[in-house]
Formats: C-alpha cells, sequence, structure tokens
C-alpha cells in the first residue's frame, strides 16, 4: 500500500467502535454523577502555553511536542501533549472563575506526544480528564481519586492498584532537590544512561526510574514525605484519612513522581498488572499553583488523566466492553428483486428510517441470492423482499432472519410489526 497511518497512530475501525462508546458513554454518565462538565478545548494551543505548565526540563517539553508555525510573524504552535493547561486556560479566558470560582470539568479526546512507540504507548492516543478548579480541600483529592476508581469499577475492572505520594510544595520540593542530589552523587556513576542526564535536568524523575539498580539506588534514599513542611504534611494526613474512611485501599510509594512540574501536594497513580511496562492507566494530584502561574488568581485544584487505549486493552483482555447498547443494530435490509424494484424499496427504506428503525439495502447491483447473504453478513433482524409482484400488489414479503419465517403483508402493515 502506498499510505499507511502514520507510525505511533491507528485508525480506530468499525469493529472498534463499540468499546470505544462504551469507554466514552461509562465516562460522562460517572463524572456527570460526580457533579462534572464537560469542555472541549483546542486541539492546538500557543507553545508557551504548555512549556510554561508542563516545564521546561520535563521530557514532554522537551522532546515529545508536535510544534508548528502559527500565524505569519512565526507565533509558535503545538498539538496538545496533555489537556490541564489548555483547560486553566479555558477557564481563565473565559472567565469561568468569576460567574463560579470553583468550577469541576471533564474531558475526552486525543492528545500527541512524539515517543518511542510500543505497546500501550502511542503517538496519538485518547485521555478521560478531569480538573477541579478553585479548592485546597483534601478531600477534593479524595473525590479525584475516588472518581478515577469507580470510573474502573463501572467499566467491570478489578485488579488495579492505586498508588499515592506527595510531593510537597516548591519550597519542599526546593529542599528536598538538595538533599536528593547530595544522596546521590555517590552512586551516580552507577546510575542509568537517562538518569545521569536526569541529575542536572530533573532529578526527581531518578525516583520513578524503571532500571532496577537506578531503583535500588533510590530505595535507599529518605523519601520526599520526611522532609514535607507542616502544611504539605498535614494536607496529606487528610488525604490518607479520607481514602481510608471511604474504604480506598492505596499503596504509598516513595518512588512516585510524576513527569509535569505543576504537581503539588498530593499524586497518584492508577496501575494494571494487564498492561506490562506502560502499567499505568491513570496520572493525576493537586497542582495547587498553576492557576496562578497561567496569570490567575491563587487558587487550589486537582485533577487526573485516563489513557483510554490502556483502559481498552485491560477490558479486551478480560472480554469486557464488546457489546454497547448503544450502537444501533441493523434491524431491516431491504432486498429489491430487478432493476424496476428499487425506487419502490428504497422510499420504503426510508419511511422506515423516519421512525428511527436501522434499515439498509444493496447498492451494488447484486443478484437477490448475494443480497440474501449480504443480509445475513450484516446480521439484520429482517429482511424485507420486494419483487415486481409486490410492487403492484403494494405488499412485501418479510423474512424473519431468526425463525426463517417469511409471509407476504401488506405496505402499511409494515410499521406495526417492526417497530
Ligand atoms: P499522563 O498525562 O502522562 O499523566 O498520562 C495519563 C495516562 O495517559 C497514563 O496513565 C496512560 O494511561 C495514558 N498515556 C500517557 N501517555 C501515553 C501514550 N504515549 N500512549 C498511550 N497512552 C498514554
Amino acid at each position: 500500500m502506498p499510505y499507511k497511518a502514520p507510525r505511533g497512530t491507528q485508525d480506530i475501525l468499525p469493529g472498534k467502535i463499540p468499546i470505544w462508546r462504551y469507554v466514552e458513554n461509562t465516562a460522562r454518565r460517572v463524572c456527570e454523577l460526580y457533579g462534572y462538565q464537560e469542555i472541549r478545548p483546542p486541539i492546538f494551543e500557543d507553545t508557551n502555553l504548555f512549556t510554561r505548565s508542563i516545564g521546561a526540563g520535563t521530557d514532554i517539553v522537551e522532546k515529545e511536542m508536535y510544534t508548528f508555525k502559527g500565524e505569519k510573524g512565526g507565533t509558535s504552535i503545538t498539538l496538545r501533549p496533555e489537556l490541564t493547561a489548555p483547560v486553566v486556560r479555558a477557564y481563565l479566558e473565559h472567565h469561568l472563575h468569576k460567574d463560579k470560582k470553583f468550577q469541576k470539568l471533564y474531558y475526552l479526546g486525543p492528545l500527541f506526544r512524539h515517543e518511542r512507540p510500543q505497546k500501550g504507548r502511542t503517538r496519538q492516543f485518547h485521555q478521560l480528564g478531569v480538573e477541579a478548579l478553585g479548592s485546597y480541600d483534601a478531600l477534593l483529592d479524595v473525590e479525584v481519586i475516588d472518581l478515577a476508581l469507580i470510573y474502573f469499577k463501572t467499566l467491570g475492572l478489578d485488579d488495579y492498584k492505586l498508588k499515592i505520594n506527595s510531593i510537597g510544595c516548591p519550597t519542599c520540593r526546593t529542599k528536598y532537590r538538595d538533599i536528593l542530589k547530595r544522596e546521590l552523587t555517590k552512586s551516580k556513576p552507577q546510575l542509568c544512561e537517562d538518569c545521569k542526564k536526569r541529575f542536572d535536568r530533573n532529578v526527581f524523575r531518578i525516583l520513578d526510574c524503571k532500571n532496577q539498580r537506578c531503583y535500588e539506588i533510590t530505595t535507599k534514599i529518605t523519601p520526599l514525605k520526611d522532609y514535607l513542611c507542616q502544611d504539605c504534611k498535614d494536607h496529606f494526613a487528610k488525604v490518607s484519612k479520607g481514602l481510608q474512611d471511604n474504604k480506598i485501599e492505596y499503596i504509598l510509594d516513595p518512588h512516585l513522581v510524576r513527569g509535569f512540574d505543576y504537581y503539588t501536594k498530593t499524586i497518584f497513580e492508577i496501575t494494571h498488572p494487564v498492561l506490562g511496562a506502560q502499567d499505568a492507566l491513570c496520572g493525576g494530584g493537586r497542582y495547587d499553583n498553576l492557576v496562578a502561574e497561567l496569570g490567575g488568581p491563587e487558587i487550589g485544584a486537582a485533577g487526573f488523566a485516563i489513557g483510554l487505549e490502556r483502559t481498552i486493552l485491560v477490558l479486551e483482555s478480560k472480554n469486557l466492553g464488546q457489546a454497547d447498547k448503544e450502537v444501533d443494530k441493523l434491524k431491516v435490509f431491504i432486498a429489491a428483486i430487478g432493476e424496476n424494484t428499487r425506487p419502490y424499496g428504497f422510499r420504503l427504506l426510508n419511511e422506515l428510517r423516519r421512525r428511527n428503525i436501522a434499515a439498509d439495502m444493496d447498492y451494488e447491483d447484486r443478484s437477490i441470492k448475494a443480497q440474501m447473504r449480504l443480509a445475513d453478513k450484516l446480521k439484520t433482524e429482517y429482511v424485507i423482499i420486494v419483487g415486481p409482484e409486490e410492487m403492484n400488489k403494494q405488499t412485501v414479503k418479510l423474512k424473519s432472519m431468526d425463525s426463517g419465517q417469511e409471509k407476504e403483508i401488506s405496505r402499511q402493515n409494515i410499521f406495526d410489526l417492526i417497530t
């Protein structure tokens, strides 16, 4: 074939639409149950929005953004590699905070990161995310975590694990950055090549390196939670208590850090063992400084993003979500015998559709036998057969594909029999 979908992208073919609708429809239902409203920011944004929010030293900003020239005069545009910053930008641009400071928003849609493709990692992928803007309440962290877990539970999944940690505020982090560097200096030569670079660029990322040797080295280091300031400590204690009160099981993971600079205090990840190396289904946390960083008021916020391709990988491994009832099944196939009966059949076809009955007919000049084979393949419930004789009498033959029974009925009666 001369053309293929670009590396790291995939076509979602009709056969996969039921499972996609299942994850999307469930997402809308669960988010709205928790009081979140849908928002749809554009696919591309001003590059500075991402550099400013995600952080200049992060993998995403340094290596993974699809960036190109915008307007004449050279503004720079980037395909969105995440949606928290676009949602905050929209919240501020449309003064949503003036209408109601506390806003709970969710989104569904594609994102773009120039990563090395592998199982569960593509260059275009889709996320469900929520952003709750305008509150410092620790119970909001618990709500956001609970929402992500209930989403997976509603889909029918189990075996997922929740890991949490606190990354502190910028003051705790600055202090800990120095401690980390000091404690890691001796072992620096033993770190993997990537972590040697991370040492200067973004030393926190060494903590979540998947390399076994780096993992062993960082396990011995005093965790950040031991250096948190009083406010961050109190907040984390409230979140932990909220999770316990609501019987939400979690693992406290000192290795957990996130690939975005905007996080503060609580961070979390939900993983699933079926996924292998790329096992994160969801990542999120609190980001109390981002709104002000992007020019808005000082307000707290928390959110998460769930990868839908990975969610679907897990669902498929469990044979779940195959039959979403909202995908309309074909109910009637109209088989016309001979060219002259086709307009008669076509009028009938449109009358069925106007009554919300999913119906179709042949457009490839098939023989009646081939039309019946096609109807069978399309798994239709009924076939309506119209030939010259039926047309003259204003009748049709109605065949139930289930029972194989066929009867001649008057054209007017069709709509009473098929509903
Ligand atoms: P992040 O925005 O990096 O916190 O990612 C949130 C979730 O999106 C992850 O837990 C994954 O489920 C999913 N995700 C992130 N990057 C990719 C990717 N390149 N391909 C597919 N899914 C991804």
